[in-house]
């Protein structure tokens, strides 16, 4: 069997390329130095592939700023506002993914969305009704050909042109039909120039497929693969991942493709879909059975086993990973702190293409099973990880019904809350964090090396919060935050105080652009090592009469910002994390902290792809874990939590079921269909929309915001209603949350009179 990867991180192991992006945009370098950082990465993941043994290996995947991006300049698919523009090439690529201001104009980006279920963002492609599909940039052709330069020959990957259709936003009248016949003509001439460079294989990029499709989207699939397939003489290779494609995969055998990449790692379906229907056999199949997404060492009982089910029903087989390797970090050597112990369970990128080299050799024998590296990995997997915790898979084997249930019902406790906290109608308060100046960020730092004793840190954050009581007191909020001043990340600062978690020094993963995150991991039981926030909240509380938000992020939150374990369930995973939130619920709750937020940032983000699969895979859990942090509350202890999106309409019953007692979310970006939705389902939900978008350094008018809250209050009861900013103020400078602030408290304080 052969090997093949999809793709490969790109952004450099030690970053390079963000840091020389970021010297680009500054001035501080030229394009051509840029260029040359970007072709050093290059050659270096080449060498590495090469190295690795691998069979086929990818070009194009390379990318400045983002793969989708790239397809939409490959295709001509530059709206006129960057064209017109008429910068360089590379600057009008730039431009479309952060947007330009200087001396030729004034443009905002692309808008950017999650890429299916993973923390990547991609630019989402513009069409206008004018656009003439035509080849574009070069990109895939040049890079082809510095590979092939370089000694390699690869399979150049592109996303293919039904995904690129069906995520473009179309801003005229036309649809994605109307542009199928040209679309299928550019890739057509795609595969032509490829196959003339002496591309053996071209790999085309379908993740959309493992989506639900409708018959049209099926018949555009089958429309536009014709056309393109039709007079080819390169090796097609059509790639899919995220899932399995249940609902195409008798169309997708019937084309004329050479190759077809399924994933049998988020595919439940997928061997089922192979044993039962069989697979053509004269394609060849590129099993994705190497998780591209996790960073555990991958099974090699279990890969032999689905290789030996479908090897039967098929021709030849290329052992693969289920998606690109741009979803883990590049390499565990740069990881000098984490033991060997533990090391050894791990696959990055580099390790995954050791896996892929070990896994063929296994599949060379007669029994794979009696393979060396059989024996050893086996061993592994066998061996008793430390990090177990018997006593917290006791609890969660104990929990039922009531640990999920809060008391008394909703409008119960909304009677009694009203009562207790006496807050004026439309009340105001903010999401959490305060900015964060540099000397807070470095104050962090340093206490972390050690070059500051803890009493001189505790005295900066206690100096810092009295300073942010002070000013929300003297702007009149009525609900205050304590600012976290002390937290680096939502996600970090509650894993560092959790047993169970493992942090990495350099294990970065891209998230948009220059933007990387460095996800912990869950390595075992998780529970809580020590009280995390109840210090500051309790000293925030004694300063001010106001009540004062404790600020917790929550169970799905941090495990949907993680590497998840792989030996347990997800929702074992996140009732253990609720557990421990919990018990600092509770804690806070005895403190006297008597409003806490718990922010779910991350729900909506990892909704399976397909509808039918919501509940049961993902909310039957993820909403009971958030109920499981805040049940045992007293009934006047009032419950926030906030997202930050509004495109929730359509789980809305779910996000009520979370049994909070005030939701805030981000609206001022969005059309405020979602208040038309809260209205048609009733929510009980108290809500805070949020009127200004803290994403930008604009300051909103004090009018501007009551007309926001006018159109809220058109569709939610004034005693429902809360006023803040729409997100955590902590990327925000201090000159403009102030002024923004003021102007919120005062729009809420005129609306109150209106409104009595
Ligand atoms: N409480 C957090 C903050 O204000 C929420 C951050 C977020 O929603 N991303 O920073
Ligand atoms: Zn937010």
């Amino acid at each position: 069997m052969k090997t093949s990867i999809i793709g490969y991180p790109r952004i450099g192991s030690q970053r390079e390329l963000k840091f020389a992006s970021e010297k680009y945009f500054k001035g501080e370098i030229t394009a051509a130095e840029l260029q040359e950082t970007a072709k050093k990465l290059r050659t270096e993941n080449l060498k590495v592939h090469k190295e690795s043994g691998l069979d086929y290996i990818p070009s194009n995947d390379f990318s400045f700023y983002d793969v989708m991006l790239d397809t939409s300049v490959l295709l001509n698919a530059v709206p006129h506002r960057y064209a017109d523009l008429g910068l360089s090439e590379l600057d009008t690529y730039f431009a479309m993914a952060r947007g330009y201001q200087g001396e030729k104009g004034d443009v905002k980006a692309l808008a950017m969305k999650k890429w299916f279920n993973t923390n990547y963002h991609y630019m989402v492609p513009e069409i206008e009704d004018d656009w003439q599909p035509s080849l574009g940039s070069q990109k895939p052709f040049e890079l082809f050909s510095e590979a092939k330069d370089g000694g390699v020959k690869t399979k150049p990957v592109i996303i293919g042109a039904f995904t690129f259709l069906k995520l473009a936003r179309f801003t005229g009248s036309k649809s994605a039909a109307d542009f199928a016949d040209k679309t299928a003509d550019v890739y057509a001439e795609i595969l032509a120039k490829l196959s003339a460079l002496g591309a053996e294989w071209v790999q085309l990029d379908e993740p959309y497929l493992v989506r639900d499709l409708s018959a049209e989207d099926k018949e555009l699939f089958a429309l536009l693969y014709t056309k393109i397939l039709a007079n080819k003489n390169v090796k097609v290779l059509l790639q899919t991942y995220f899932g399995d494609v249940r609902d195409c995969y008798s169309e997708i055998a019937a084309l004329p493709f050479d190759g077809v990449g399924l994933d049998f790692i988020e595919g439940k379906e997928t061997l089922n879909l192979v044993e039962k229907n069989g697979f053509p056999k004269d394609k060849i199949l590129f099993a994705g059975v190497v998780n591209g997404k996790n960073i555990w060492r991958n099974h090699y009982a279990k890969t032999v086993d689905i290789l030996q089910k479908i090897a039967p029903v098929c021709g030849e087989i290329v052992l693969n990973t289920s998606c690109s390797l741009l979803h883990v970090p590049y390499t565990l050597e740069n990881e000098t702190k984490l033991s060997e112990d533990v090391k050894k369970h791990f696959a990055f990128a580099a390790e995954k293409l050791g896996e892929l080299g070990k896994l063929k050799k296994i599949m060379s024998w007669e029994n794979p099973r009696n393979a060396h590296e059989y024996a050893v990995n086996t061993a592994l997997m066998n061996e008793v990880r430390s990090g177990e915790d018997k006593s917290v898979q006791e609890k969660v084997k104990a929990l039922s019904d009531k640990d999920f249930t809060r008391l008394p019902e909703f409008s119960e406790r909304e009677k009694i809350q009203h009562e207790c906290f006496k807050l004026p109608i439309l009340p105001t308060t903010t999401i959490g964090s305060f900015p964060q100046t540099a000397e807070v960020r470095k104050t962090r730092a340093v206490f972390k090396k050690n070059e500051i004793t803890e009493e001189e840190y505790d005295k900066f954050m206690r100096d810092k919060i009295a300073e942010c009581v002070k000013l929300q007191e003297k702007i009149g909020l009525d609900v205050l935050v304590h600012g976290e001043f002390e937290r680096n990340d939502m996600v970090e600062y509650f894993g560092e105080c959790l047993n169970g978690f493992l942090f990495t020094e350099k294990a970065w993963v891209q998230s948009y652009g220059t933007r990387c995150v460095k996800p912990p991991i869950v390595w075992g039981d998780v529970s809580r090592a020590k009280p995390m926030t109840v210090k500051w909240s309790k000293f925030a509380q004694s300063l001010t009469e106001n009540p004062m938000k404790g600020m917790l992020t929550g169970p799905v939150t941090i495990l949907n910002w993680s590497f998840p374990r792989e030996d347990i369930t997800l929702r074992e995973s996140a009732f253990q994390i609720g557990l421990a939130i919990r018990e600092e619920v509770l804690d806070l709750d005895a403190n006297g902290i008597s409003i806490i937020q718990v922010d779910e940032a991350a729900l909506r983000e990892k909704l399976p792809l397909r509808k039918s699969d919501w509940h049961s895979e993902y909310l039957n859990w993820a909403i009971p874990a958030f109920r499981l942090v805040h049940s045992g509350v007293k009934p006047e202890t009032q419950i926030h939590t906030h997202m930050c999106y509004s495109e929730f309409s359509d789980i809305i019953k779910d996000i009520d079921d979370m049994d909070a007692d005030v939701i805030t979310f981000e609206a001022s970006r969005s059309d405020l269909t979602i208040l038309d939705v809260l209205k048609a389902n009733n929510f009980r939900t108290e809500v805070g929309p949020g009127v200004y978008d803290i994403h930008s350094p604009r300051v909103p008018s004090k009018d501007e915001i009551k007309t926001a809250l006018r159109k809220m209050l058109e569709k939610i009861p004034a005693e429902k209603l809360w006023v803040n900013p729409d997100c955590g103020l902590k990327t925000r400078g201090v000159a403009e949350t102030v002024p923004s602030l003021e102007n919120l408290v005062k729009a809420a304080k005129e609306l109150r009179s209106e409104n009595k």
